[in-house]
């Protein structure tokens, strides 16, 4: 097979053995004779599977038991609906950090008033805005933790005066994170957990059932309400309708790996290693700059373009990197030049190899 460099942003890289698990239980799921998309997601061995996974998480994050963790379909954009429609009753709070972050501001305007706190859109998302003031009138307060397009991120669990609600799509799993801090954490799997196709949400349960003065949505559509697959895990089933099973079962693979590694405070060095080696190069050679705020420096997604004068050199340094193997590394149009995502399963030669390449491409153009 063709040596690839995977830095795509998501779907991305996942562990080679999450893969060689997923193909051995299409054949043949926990020696039922039967492949993993053609049982019963009512059999006992899945629902094992699903308690397991749930486990993990638990596991891996801290999860205190007052927080139910649900796997559901329709990705973190549903989520920017969902989380209003369960949360806001009169008025919500979010910090505008990136296109992301202003999608999910769009769809709680639907359900109630929307105070942007600050928003980073006239630098081209390049910074985390500092030194806003949350109201205390809020019902909650919507960060995005990782900024996936700008290569920013909070990497740290804030103080906050009212609920604190996160989109961790592309930065869950990376760091320990102190679960407590937050009353809902939600994302899409395929970033740093599994494949695109299952969404995760830990909400702490004496926060749902909340909404008494809004009008719109209310009493929530059954798929809707976080009740109706919180009870569900509570019978330690969390099946209200079919679960995505290819999807869970990868998911599950995935953060056996990971704590296989050591867990987050393990990964999260191996992480921080990573990002460290390229955003060295990254401000070491003549031929690249950073876009991020050095202090908001995303460990996950490392954008970086053409230095001034040597604009001139990008098409090259993209065709002198695919030549090597590199892919996905192209940044998104709105930033331009490139994006090089190094989550969890990325492994560090990959980061080696693009080093390299950086360095030949500067020697070549001396
Ligand atoms: C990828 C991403 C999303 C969108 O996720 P979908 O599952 O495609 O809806 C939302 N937020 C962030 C931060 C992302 O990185």
């Amino acid at each position: 097979m063709k040596t690839a460099y995977n830095f795509n942003a998501g779907p991305c890289v996942l562990p080679k053995q999450a893969i060689e698990n997923t193909i051995k239980a299409l054949h043949d799921f926990d020696n039922t004779g039967i492949g993993i998309a053609e049982i019963s997601h009512r059999t006992p061995g899945w629902e094992k599977l699903m308690a397991d996974t749930r486990q993990l998480w638990r596991d891996l994050l801290g999860i205190p038991a007052e927080y139910e963790v649900l796997f559901l379909g329709g990705g973190a954009s549903t989520q920017f609906m969902a989380v209003p429609a369960n949360l806001l009753n009169k008025k919500a709070a979010y910090l505008q950090t990136g296109v992301w972050a202003k999608k999910a501001a769009k769809e709680a305007k639907l359900f109630g008033t929307v105070d942007i706190v600050a928003n980073s859109e006239d630098k081209t998302y390049s910074y985390i805005p500092k030194g806003y003031t949350i109201p205390t009138d809020a019902d909650y307060f919507h960060i995005t933790t990782n900024n996936t397009i700008y290569g920013t991120e909070i990497k740290h669990d804030m103080d906050c005066p009212v609920m604190l609600v996160a989109d961790m799509s592309s930065d869950i799993m990376s760091r320990p994170v102190d679960v407590k801090k937050y009353g809902l954490i939600y994302g899409g799997a395929q970033k740093n957990v599994g494949p695109a196709g299952v969404t995760f949400v830990i909400v702490r349960k004496d926060i749902l059932g909340k909404i008494t003065d809004r009008q719109y949505m209310n009493p929530l559509p059954t798929m809707v309400d976080f009740r109706t697959h919180a009870a569900e895990e509570d019978k330690n089933i969390s099946m209200f309708n079919t679960p995505p099973v290819i999807n869970i079962f990868m998911m599950y693979e995935t953060l056996k790996w990971v704590k296989e590694i050591g867990g987050l405070t393990e990964m999260n060095k191996i992480n921080v290693k990573k990002s460290n080696l390229l955003y060295d190069e990254i401000d070491r050679n003549s031929m690249f700059v950073g876009t991020a705020a050095k202090e908001d420096r995303s460990i996950m997604n490392h954008c970086f373009v053409m230095a001034p004068g040597r604009e001139d050199k990008q098409d090259a340094f993209m065709a002198f990197a695919k030549e090597r193997g590199m892919v996905g590394i192209k940044g998104h149009r709105s930033v331009g030049g490139f994006r090089a995502s190094l989550y969890n399963a990325c492994p560090i030669e990959a980061v080696e190899a693009l080093v390299q390449c950086m360095q030949d491409f500067e020697k070549a153009n001396k």
